[in-house]
C-alpha cells in the first residue's frame, strides 16, 4: 500500500510528522506538503507562477517533498507531476485545528483529501480540535485504522472521509453530517500607527446542537467521521428552476 500524506500547516508541522510515521505501519509513504503554513486556502491552485518542489531529507517517511505552493498544488503535482507510481490512498493532516461543518470549504486540509478525490484516489482528511503541538498520537493511530478498515470496503468514487478528533479524552467514534459553523462579530476594526482602519478577521461562532453533525459530536467528546462529496449541485431544485421563465 503507498499512501501520500499532506497537510496545510506546512511539511514541519508535528501533526503531518507524527501521521505519517504511524501510517508506516501500513506500508509506503510518501509525503509532499507546502513549505510552509497554508491554512486557511481553500481549494485555491498556483497557475501565474512556477512551482518549486524539494525533496526533504530526515524526515519519517520513506520519501518527503515541500512544494511553495498549496495543500491542492502540492496533491496535484504529487499525483500528476512527480509520477510516484499510483498512491493507493491520499490523507492529509493531523490539521492543527478542527475542521467542521461549513468550513470545510475554507480548509486547506480538507481540500487537499477533495483533489485527491477529484483524481479518482480514496482520501480522508484528520483534524484536532486543538492548537496545541504535541499530542497527535492518538488521531494518527485512528487514522491508520481506518486505512485500514478502508482497504477492505468499497466506498463510491468522488468520496473523502473528513475526521475531527476532540480535545479530551475521546468517548467514541460517531459517523456524522456536516454541521452549521456561523461566525458573529467577524471583524475587529483597528487603527495602524499611521492611524489608518484595518480589519482583523477573527470573531466567535455559534455552536450547532443539532445531534448528530460533526459540530456536535466534537463538541460532544466524540471522534467524527464524515463522509463527504463535492457535488454541489441541489438536486431537490433543478426542476423548480427549471419551471422559471428563463427561456431565450
Ligand atoms: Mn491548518
Amino acid at each position: 500500500m503507498h499512501i501520500l500524506v499532506t497537510n496545510d500547516d506546512g511539511i514541519h508541522a508535528p501533526g503531518i510528522r507524527a501521521l505519517a510515521a504511524a501510517l508506516r505501519t501500513l506500508g509506503k509513504v510518501t509525503v509532499v506538503a507546502p513549505d510552509r503554513e497554508r491554512s486557511a486556502t481553500g481549494h485555491a491552485i498556483t497557475v501565474h507562477r512556477p512551482l518549486r518542489v524539494r525533496r526533504s531529507a530526515d524526515y519519517p517517511a520513506d520519501d518527503a517533498y515541500s512544494v511553495d505552493g498549496t495543500p491542492a498544488d502540492c496533491v496535484k503535482i504529487a499525483v500528476e507531476a512527480l509520477l510516484l507510481d499510483r498512491f493507493d490512498l491520499v490523507i492529509s493532516g493531523i490539521n492543527r485545528g478542527a475542521n467542521l461543518g461549513t468550513d470545510v470549504l475554507y480548509s486547506g486540509t480538507v481540500s487537499a483529501a477533495v483533489e485527491a478525490a477529484i483524481l479518482g484516489l480514496p482520501a480522508i482528511a484528520i483534524s484536532l480540535a486543538d492548537f496545541r503541538d504535541s499530542g497527535f498520537e492518538p488521531a494518527a493511530q485512528f487514522a491508520v485504522k481506518l486505512a485500514h478498515e478502508w482497504r477492505s470496503k468499497e466506498l463510491p468514487p468522488d468520496t473523502l472521509l473528513n475526521v475531527n478528533w476532540p480535545k479530551a479524552e475521546v468517548k467514541g467514534v460517531v459517523v456524522t453530517t456536516l454541521g452549521r459553523r456561523r461566525y458573529a462579530n467577524t471583524f475587529e476594526k483597528r487603527q495602524d500607527p499611521s492611524g489608518r482602519d484595518y480589519f482583523w478577521m477573527g470573531g466567535e461562532v455559534d455552536k450547532d446542537e443539532t445531534l448528530d453533525t460533526d459540530v456536535w459530536a466534537v463538541a460532544n467528546g466524540y471522534a467524527s467521521v464524515t463522509p463527504i462529496h463535492f457535488d454541489l449541485t441541489n438536486y431537490k431544485l433543478i426542476s423548480q428552476v427549471q419551471s422559471w421563465d428563463i427561456t431565450l
